[in-house]
């Protein structure tokens, strides 16, 4: 026991032990918050006062529960298994997979990520021929996860004028479709799992009557309807010890309330909040740019933050000409950090927006610099990777109509837009899945037996319409039916190698000329099945499927080695690091320009900066760029404002390096010059075959002929951007290079 606490300050030793009550702690960066939850956990089950199962914690990232538990692990010697620990995503998915049916939820439902729901507004849009300019899906999207984070479902939103009512009109019917697919979205996970604990009081009480302490990390970003989870899980019973900073609440633009603070003071009668102010993590002057910057804000509930560290070094400042000087200072730093035996796990790159990972990312691959990138597009998200979970998503439940649509023709097996048309109006008019209008009223597991290929076959010779593309059809239903046959018996990464090669997505990327990439990830896959196997303590294909909608990304290929590590700011929240660069410090980028006319935007944002600031345990560069190119357009920015809100003495500038950092031959078309080189349209850095990783810009891959109605045949030689921001850049036989937005410019292959 005494090994456990022996570290620990007075304050910190104070919240550890506290007795069965409800507590907040409130306190700065880096000053021990985490490390007490962790604590506390380990010594209420060691000294007898709880046992593992009685212990509810929450975490913001599947990363942090992870630590968490491996914390836990070392500290005792339990298995750590029975826990529940994660996520508030998470736990709801684990007690509504539990009680599947008082949730009305199918046994396999599977689950929607971001991307996933919005194909799933747009396909209803369409199908009830909404105007999408009118009602942009992503509002819609906006507005349905709004209220489902309210609370609210369709039936109780409150509506003052047409559009809102024609709002909620999307939502009842996007409603309907998830109940008949039987998916759920992450603000639904919460809601339902709220309403199961509302409605059903046997489970409330026995969840109540489990759960004897809740732990709660990063309060102050929990959301209104996490709160009342919490509230209604913990009845008047269990002690509630949360965690959080005021000035880290980062999350407010989704709904994240630091007004809950105030609640939970008043409905858990919190007598005494603890504040924990000496900072363990980082030296003096990191600390002290923090402690002014973060003053600027209002309505702070106030703490200072002190260490007993020395001042360390000043902050290097660096203003370069150009983002991808930006990025070559940022190697060069690296390089030497590495020299003094930094270890590259240990230094962040971070950056406000993901837009600006792929300079950096660049300049790393060039410089033959492992690195991994976080948050942005997680590994789950990547095109083949979403391809694979189709396949695995039918193989779980064949009415998954999203899963059905990405991969009905994919790899192509010639079953045209036009036959997936008439099957969506089959679909529509039997008001079942495409799956059951493909012939195959799909009733469980029990429905389909050795012979169901040849009932497949039956059944589709008695519906003309599908006359033509009825080959196409019957080999993709034999197919699936063949594949969950199969995959029944096989544990559970066999089951994804086999999906790889009976699908033919193994053999189509290997075919691709720069799908190794692809490829690799795909066999990525099949390892991360194999861990997800021996950690999980359910290991079936609906477990795995959850998980991979649920994870923030930690699979990776390339993952296991030492790695820089790149993400954006917010999802570098509770992490350190011995350095960190903070790179475009710009007015409009950082603070973001969408702050600004926003109320508190600002402060948000500068928020953000103190997190940002606050992960560097030793070392902390903070740089801007005089011009970046993002989106395919060259910006002019003045240094952020941050910049100016530290103190000079702090601050050591250093000077640009005067060598010619990039050279034509590095940078594809940059233009030669004093070590100063403008990127226009036009010009960009030509990027990796590997960024071509969304669904937006999937059919298309750098060198690539292709045809444009008025600029005639070209060749693809640059691509940037996501989902509507996708652009390619191409070169063109009569007209030379042009950037192109894929939404708008009708390129067809040539
Ligand atoms: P954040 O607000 O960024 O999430 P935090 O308050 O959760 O920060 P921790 O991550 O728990 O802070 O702790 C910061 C660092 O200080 C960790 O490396 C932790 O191990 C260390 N630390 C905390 N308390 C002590 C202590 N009493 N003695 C030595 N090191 C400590
Ligand atoms: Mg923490």
């Amino acid at each position: 026991m005494s090994a456990l606490i022996s570290e620990l300050n007075p304050e910190q030793l104070e919240a550890v032990t506290l007795p069965h009550q409800s507590a907040l702690v409130l306190a700065g960066a880096g000053s021990g918050k985490t490390r007490v939850l962790t604590t506390r956990i380990a010594y209420l089950i060691q000294s007898g006062q709880v046992s593992p199962h009685g212990i509810l914690a929450v975490t913001f990232t599947n990363k942090a529960a992870k630590e968490m538990l491996v914390r836990i692990a070392s500290m005792l010697p339990i298995d750590t298994r029975g826990m529940w620990v994660g996520t508030f995503h998470g736990l709801c998915n684990r007690m509504l997979r539990a009680h599947h049916q008082d949730a009305g939820l199918p046994q396999a439902f599977q689950i929607l990520d971001s991307a996933d729901q919005l194909a799933v507004i747009k396909r209803l849009l369409k199908a009830l021929g909404a105007d999408d300019e009118k009602f942009p899906p992503r509002q819609v999207q906006w507005f349905i996860n709004n209220a489902k984070e309210e609370g609210l479902r369709a039936s109780q939103v409150e509506t003052y004028d047409d559009f809102a009512r024609k709002m909620v009109e999307f939502y009842r019917f996007y409603e309907q479709q998830c109940n008949k697919e039987g998916v759920v979205d992450f603000a639904e996970l919460l809601l339902r799992s709220y309403e199961l604990l509302t409605r059903n009081e046997h489970l409330r009480e026995h969840y109540r009557g489990r759960f004897d302490h809740v732990l709660v990390d990063e309060f102050q970003d929990t959301n209104r309807l996490q709160y009342k989870w919490l509230k209604l899980l913990a009845g008047n019973r269990a002690a509630v010890f949360a965690v959080g900073d005021d000035d880290q609440s980062i999350y407010a633009f989704r709904g994240a309330n630091t007004g809950n603070m105030k609640d939970f003071e008043k409905d858990f009668r919190i007598s005494k909040i603890i504040k924990l102010e000496q900072n363990y993590r980082s030296h003096g002057n990191i600390l002290d740019a923090a402690n002014t910057l973060i003053r600027n804000n209002s309505g702070r509930l106030g703490k200072n933050l002190w260490t007993s560290e020395g001042h360390g070094e000043p902050i290097r400042v660096y203003n370069a000409p150009t983002d991808f000087d930006e990025a070559s200072f940022i190697v060069e730093e690296v390089k030497s950090l590495r020299a003094e035996g930094v270890v590259l796990s240990q230094i962040a790159l971070l950056y406000r927006s993901n837009a600006q990972s792929r300079v950096l990312e660049h300049a790393l691959f060039n410089a033959s610099l492992p690195y991994r990138v976080y948050g942005g597009m997680r590994f789950f998200e990547r095109q083949e990777i979403k391809h694979a979970l189709a396949y695995l998503r039918l193989i779980a439940n064949p009415e998954d109509d999203n899963a059905l649509l990405r991969i009905i023709n994919f790899p192509v097996r010639g079953i045209g837009m036009r036959s997936v048309e008439q099957l969506q109006d089959e679909a529509g008019r039997q008001g079942g899945s495409l799956w059951a209008a493909m012939g195959h009223k799909y009733r469980g597991d029990a429905a389909f037996g050795p012979n169901s290929g040849d009932k497949a076959q039956v059944r589709l010779e008695s519906k003309p319409w599908l006359d033509k593309p009825k080959k196409g059809v019957e080999g993709f239903v034999a197919l699936i039916e063949s594949m969950r046959q199969v995959c029944e018996k096989l544990p559970l990464p066999e089951v994804v190698e086999h999906m790889l090669e009976h699908s033919r997505l193994a053999a189509y990327y290997r075919a691709e000329r720069e799908g190794a990439d692809r490829l690799e990830n795909l066999n990525e896959l099949i390892n991360a099945a194999t861990s997800f196997v021996h950690e999980a303590e359910d290991d079936s294909l609906t477990a795995f499927l959850s998980h991979a909608s649920l994870e923030a990304g930690e699979h990776q290929a390339g993952g296991g080695q030492e790695a820089l590590q790149l993400m954006t700011v917010h999802s570098a929240k509770g992490l350190e690091f011995h350095s960190v660069f903070l790179s475009g410090l710009e007015e409009g980028l950082f603070p973001h320009d969408n702050s600004r006319n926003e109320v508190g935007g600002v402060e948000e944002e500068r928020r953000l900066m103190y997190v940002a600031v606050t992960r560097a345990r030793r070392r902390l560069y903070l740089s801007f760029a005089q011009s970046r190119m993002l989106h395919g357009q060259t910006r002019y920015n003045i240094p952020s404002r941050f910049l100016h809100e530290i103190p000079d003495s702090l601050l050591k500038w250093l000077q640009p390096v005067q060598k010619v950092a990039i050279r034509n031959e590095d940078w594809g078309t940059g233009r030669k010059g004093s070590g100063r080189v403008i990127h226009e349209p036009g010009h960009g850095v030509p990027a990796r075959p590997a960024d071509i990783r969304d669904s937006a810009a999937s059919q298309w891959r750098i060198g690539q002929n292709v045809t444009h109605a008025r600029f005639g045949a070209g060749v693809i030689v640059n691509c940037e951007g996501h989902g509507a921001d996708s652009r390619v850049e191409v070169r063109f036989g009569r007209t030379g290079t042009k950037w192109l937005l894929l939404e708008y410019a009708k390129l067809t292959p040539a």
